[in-house]
């Protein structure tokens, strides 16, 4: 078994599936870990995702859980570092992306790094240091009023300035645009005036590509998911075509969904819209004790022969302020959470080898009652989702198929479309 080259500690459980996915596009073995594992992974991938849920909690925990990833992907023989964050660079003046990459600096004991979280094929551009999610700048975007992590600064230098006491930088489009000599004779200036940390534009793929090689020699890199597409093109990599490669899908078919986003209400009225089985979980009888979740597998266990089943929560905004207006937001969502988790655990049990889970949250509670650690990134479905293959302890033949969608992504006819990727691909 051969070390990983790439060693990544992503902030946020989603994201890391949505960075795992674009290593995987270009040409990478990748291995997603929930949180740090306890021992090494038996496995051959040319690049470990460890997912940390750290982008909101204190800094200094951010801290102390991303120094424990960085130290068991050193462990593993990782020859290089990735530090994942949102393309929106979440983070608080207080951070939490500067004290993380300050202390995987320290420990790495490098001198420079950059930042960079464009991608430019989901919209998010950086031009003169200044990120632009899709027409807009980021402080005008839907971002200026992100509950946890408002981004009103769209400068980069500024925003990242503020979270460090090292000096940061630009590498700005020019630069860029001139090519990897051109980056890498920037990096040499910059380093010669004490500049520790470079935000860098990027405005499409060909940008990320060209700044890729320049990185080729960084130890640690501080990006969104778009810089992982330049990257693997600097270890050689002799597998490309198989890298997506998952075992052959087997098992009953089923989409679990406790998303109300509006696209995952639009994706679960077009599979009921073209005839597709589903049934309904209403949150006020959870409330009331009742075993839905029984019901649901009862359910789900007559029609699993006949096609794919989806069991949802899905609804739209009124009815689920009118829910949260009777239960409270939290405990809302914990018993819808807790019951999506209860049913993906019975339908694995009951012989479904292929899931599809919609929600960011209600992913982590499926991964979690499913007893899964880690998970090997196959085919990409659609932007940021890919198929995945986990071992679980109450699959029927021990594991299964996987995708995980967070709420605003895929196109209407996702779940059908995921179903015929896995089919061609697997
Ligand atoms: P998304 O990725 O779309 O944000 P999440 O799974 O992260 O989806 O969040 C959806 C939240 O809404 C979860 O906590 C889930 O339990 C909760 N939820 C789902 N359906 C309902 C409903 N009908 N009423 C109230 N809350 C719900």
């Amino acid at each position: 078994m051969k070390a990983p080259f790439l060693g990544c500690i992503a902030d946020d459980f989603t994201g890391a599936t949505d960075l795992a996915n674009n290593l995987v596009r270009a040409g990478m073995r990748v291995v997603q870990s929930i949180g740090v594992p306890d021992a090494p992974l038996d496995t051959d991938a040319d690049a470990i995702v460890v997912a940390l849920k750290s982008r909101t909690i204190p800094a200094a925990e951010a801290v102390a859980q991303s120094l424990a990833a960085l130290k068991w992907l050193r462990a593993q023989g990782t020859q290089q570092t990735y530090f994942k964050y949102c393309s929106t660079f979440d983070s608080t003046a207080e951070g939490n992306i500067g004290p993380v990459t300050d202390a995987l600096m320290d420990a790495l004991q490098i001198d420079f790094t950059i930042a960079c979280p464009a991608f430019p094929e989901n919209g998010r551009t950086v031009f003169k240091g200044y990120l632009f999610v899709g027409d807009e700048l980021l402080h005008e975007s839907g971002m200026r009023n992100h509950p946890l992590t408002p981004m009103t600064d769209s400068n980069l230098v500024r925003v990242l300035q503020a979270q460090t006491t090292r000096r940061v930088g630009l590498i700005d489009h020019r630069t860029v645009a001139g090519g990897t000599a051109a980056i890498e004779t920037r990096i040499a200036a910059l380093r010669s005036q004490g500049v520790s940390m470079a935000i860098v534009d990027a405005t499409d793929n060909e940008d990320l590509m060209q700044m890729g090689r320049a990185f080729a020699t960084l130890p640690l890199v501080t990006a969104g998911s778009g810089v992982a597409i330049g990257l693997p093109q600097n270890f050689g990599l002799d597998a490309v075509a198989g890298a997506a490669q998952l075992p052959a899908a087997r098992g009953g078919r089923a989409i679990v969904s406790g998303s109300c986003s509006t696209a995952t209400n639009a994706q679960v009225a077009n599979f009921i819209g073209h005839g597709g089985a589903a049934f309904a979980i209403d949150p006020l009888r959870l409330a009331e004790g009742a075993d839905v979740a029984s019901e649901a597998l009862a359910w789900a266990e007559e029609q699993l022969a006949d096609g794919p089943v989806l069991v949802y929560a899905t609804a739209q905004p009124d009815a689920v302020r009118a829910v949260q207006a009777q239960l409270g937001v939290a405990h809302a969502g914990e018993i819808v959470e807790h019951a999506m988790g209860a049913i993906a655990r019975g339908l694995a049990e009951r012989g479904v080898g292929q899931l599809i889970v919609a929600g960011g949250e209600t992913s982590g509670a499926c991964v979690q009652s499913l007893g899964i650690t880690t998970l090997r990134i196959g085919p990409q479905i659609a932007p940021g989702v890919p198929w995945c293959h986990a071992a679980s302890p109450h699959a029927k033949d021990g594991g299964l198929h996987i995708a995980l969608k967070s709420g605003n992504f895929g196109a209407v006819d996702f779940f059908t479309q995921a179903f015929a990727t896995l089919g061609r691909d697997a």
